[in-house]
């Protein structure tokens, strides 16, 4: 990323160009610019998607990251963004390329990391493919089916409540942690989370099936930034409640980082693959109670407007300018 930032291409501006390239062709339900691309077959969708993990870039061996978390999390992000559409994830393909004199042991842990995904998320690995390359790279490429339709970024429409599950900013606080070397048991879940993210199936199909939810997107570059992808693709606003992102969470983390830091923690942070999604406002107890059923923390935590990003803190209405978040180690 800091190479392409160098050279003034951002990932999301070469994204538009290579759209303008490629328009859509008419089979497909949905190309380039949501969580999965979509295609239908009969009366059911199929959704695919693929996902980069890099050394240097998505991970580091170096600060303490393993090898089978490492490839625990390589598949969960892949299958992260079908669950973002309301859909099931069922088969995954692993592209590894590994560095010459890669050692047996660490390919036998990552294996164990991917092993224990497929097992949990009940997937099957059907096929992938192995070379070498400098640096260790792991490329997945998912695929989920459906019979309901979709949820779109697209899909968000003024009036609509905006939601989060799970704990903003944990993952992110989990790689500083890492990173600066603090030694706190009182820590852990911080980097557990970093290291081994939740994704939230069960609900995120459900609340597809029931027709609860507009738009929905999983967060992988920040709230902030994922946030933004909605209110682009819908051509929409938001005013977000400050009140909505529970600071009490990160007591443990006072003593080592600043309200500044845990702030961008919580709405820039990234690697959370929880989920965004709006809803209508009526239909707010009927989520509230689907969140309850699957044991999911819920927060609502604005509204979608007409046009720009609005934060409300403390009475004052602030104007944020998101910045979307690049990965780099
Ligand atoms: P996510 O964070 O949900 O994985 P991305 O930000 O990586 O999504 O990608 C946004 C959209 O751009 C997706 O629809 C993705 O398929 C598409 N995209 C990303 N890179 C490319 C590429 N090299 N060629 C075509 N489409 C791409
Ligand atoms: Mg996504």
């Amino acid at each position: 990323m800091k190479k392409e930032e160098s050279k003034k291409l951002s990932e999301f501006s070469l994204i538009e160009r290579i759209k303008e390239f490629f328009p859509n062709n008419r089979d497909i339900v949905k190309g380039i610019g949501d969580d999965c691309a979509v295609i239908k077959v009969g009366r059911e969708y199929y959704l695919y998607t693929i996902d980069n993990m890099v050394e240097g870039v998505h991970f580091d061996i170096s600060i303490g990251m393993d090898y089978s978390s490492i490839g625990y999390k390589a598949v969960v992000r892949a299958i992260s963004d079908i669950v973002a559409m309301g859909g099931t994830p069922h088969f995954i393909l692993i592209s590894l390329l590994m560095p010459k004199g890669f050692a047996k042991k660490n390919f036998s842990l990552l294996s164990e990391g991917f092993r224990e995904a497929v097992k949990q998320h009940n997937l099957s690995l059907i096929g992938g493919d192995i070379s070498s390359s400098k640096i260790l790279t792991i490329t997945i490429s998912a695929i989920g089916r459906m019979t309901s339709k979709p949820v779109f970024r697209s899909g968000a429409k003024k009036g609509d409540d905006i939601y989060y599950t799970g704990y903003l900013g944990f993952p992110r606080a989990g790689l500083e942690i890492l990173k600066r070397g603090i030694k706190d048991k009182k820590l852990n879940i911080y980097i557990e989370t970093f290291l081994r993210p939740t994704i939230r199936t069960d609900f995120g199909k459900e609340l597809t099936k029931r027709g609860l939810a507009n738009s929905m997107i999983d967060i992988s570059d920040g709230f902030l930034g994922d946030l933004s992808h909605i209110l682009e693709e819908s051509k929409v606003g938001a005013i977000l409640n400050n009140r909505g992102f529970d600071r009490e969470l990160f007591k443990d983390l006072r003593k080592y980082f600043s309200e500044k830091e845990i702030d961008d923690f919580i709405f820039n942070g990234g690697d959370e693959y929880e989920l965004i999604f709006t809803a209508e406002e009526e239909k707010s107890s009927k989520i509230f109670q689907l969140a309850k059923k699957y044991n999911i923390p819920l927060h609502k935590v604005g509204k979608i407007t007409e046009e720009g990003l609005f934060l409300i803190k403390d009475s004052k209405k602030i104007k944020i300018i998101p910045h979307s978040f690049e990965h780099t180690i």
